[in-house]
């Protein structure tokens, strides 16, 4: 039998969460595949049930003019719906699973779940979005590339929730998102590839980049942006060498049931120099 609470509010939710041994589940679609035991057999989540999904203080999206406010429950689907959502943020959740994993499968959910694959997370290590966690006792910021410390490892605590993601809400003058999969749904990312950027006087402003999927988490190098940021596109060709020995440290890909570690290394080096040289 499994032990599962359907709290009716976040207080509740992290008093349920103080007894240590419990598993918050909000749309399931990492969890239930994760633990599935065959066809009929109930998963074995280890340990009791929290449902969060339904959490209104876990609901809500504001949008304001210095930043976006994204509750850990909101679904990928009711992002997408959102109108004043930046085309930037949509544009990694409209290519994840399909629509009705879309229906359930929530932000909070591709954060936590902290796979190198997340496809939210190259979107929200480049826009430095910052994560509030909450406990009975405590509550905290913590910057996502800070949050996840390895492959499905993260600071989470088990007295804790995440409760809101909140991104800097900037103007970007553009934005390139490529997801390279084996299908167009459905599809755990090989690897992925996010990029915003600002121009002012026909120079690079400022510029960020986070790869997915090509180390134990996402890259980003700040010297590269650094390095890029003042120059004017057809300057760019004159120290892509030294950009791509940058990411050539940091892109350290495993080989996996999804991929090669040569094919993301070179497709990932490939992205870059595409990206830099046709798409800025
Ligand atoms: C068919 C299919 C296709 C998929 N395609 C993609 C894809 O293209 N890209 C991709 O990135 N992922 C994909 N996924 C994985 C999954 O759908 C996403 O990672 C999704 O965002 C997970 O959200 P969830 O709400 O379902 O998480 P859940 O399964 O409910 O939870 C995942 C983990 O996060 C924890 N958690 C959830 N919410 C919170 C919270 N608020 N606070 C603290 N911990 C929390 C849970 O305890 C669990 O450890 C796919 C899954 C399936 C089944």
């Amino acid at each position: 039998m499994v032990k599962a609470y359907r709290p009716l509010s976040l207080t509740e939710a992290l008093e349920i969460r103080e007894s240590g041994d419990t598993v918050l589940l909000a749309g399931g679609s990492d969890l239930m595949v994760q633990n599935r035991r065959g066809s009929g057999i109930i998963p074995d989540l280890g340990g009791a049930v929290v449902f969060i999904a339904h959490l209104p203080e876990l609901q809500g999206i504001f949008v304001a003019e210095d930043s976006i406010k994204i509750g850990a429950a909101c679904t990928l689907a009711g992002l997408l719906q959102e109108p004043d959502m930046p085309e930037y943020v949509k544009a990694p959740l409209a290519q994840m699973a399909s629509p009705a994993i879309r229906n359930t499968a929530t932000i909070g959910g591709n954060i936590c779940n902290s796979s190198p694959a997340g496809d939210t997370l190259p979107m929200l290590y480049a826009l430095e979005a910052r994560l509030l966690i909450q406990s009975s006792k405590h509550s905290y910021m913590v910057r996502v590339e800070d949050f996840i410390t390895g492959p499905g490892q993260n600071l989470l605590q088990t007295d804790e929730i995440l409760v809101q993601v909140q991104i800097p809400n900037r103007i970007y003058d553009g934005y390139y998102y490529k997801k390279v999969g084996a299908r167009k749904a459905n599809a755990i990312s090989k690897l992925s590839f996010f990029a915003v950027s600002r121009q002012e006087d026909n120079r690079i402003q400022e510029l960020r980049i986070a790869l997915g999927s090509v180390a134990p988490t996402v890259v980003r190098s700040r010297e590269a942006e650094s390095l890029l940021a003042g120059l004017a596109w057809g300057e760019i060709a004159q120290v892509l060498p030294e950009v791509q020995a940058y990411y050539e440290d940091l892109i350290q890909p495993i080989d996996d049931v999804r991929s090669s570690q040569e094919y993301r290394h070179r497709v990932a080096l490939g992205l870059l120099r595409n990206y830099l040289l046709t798409q800025l």
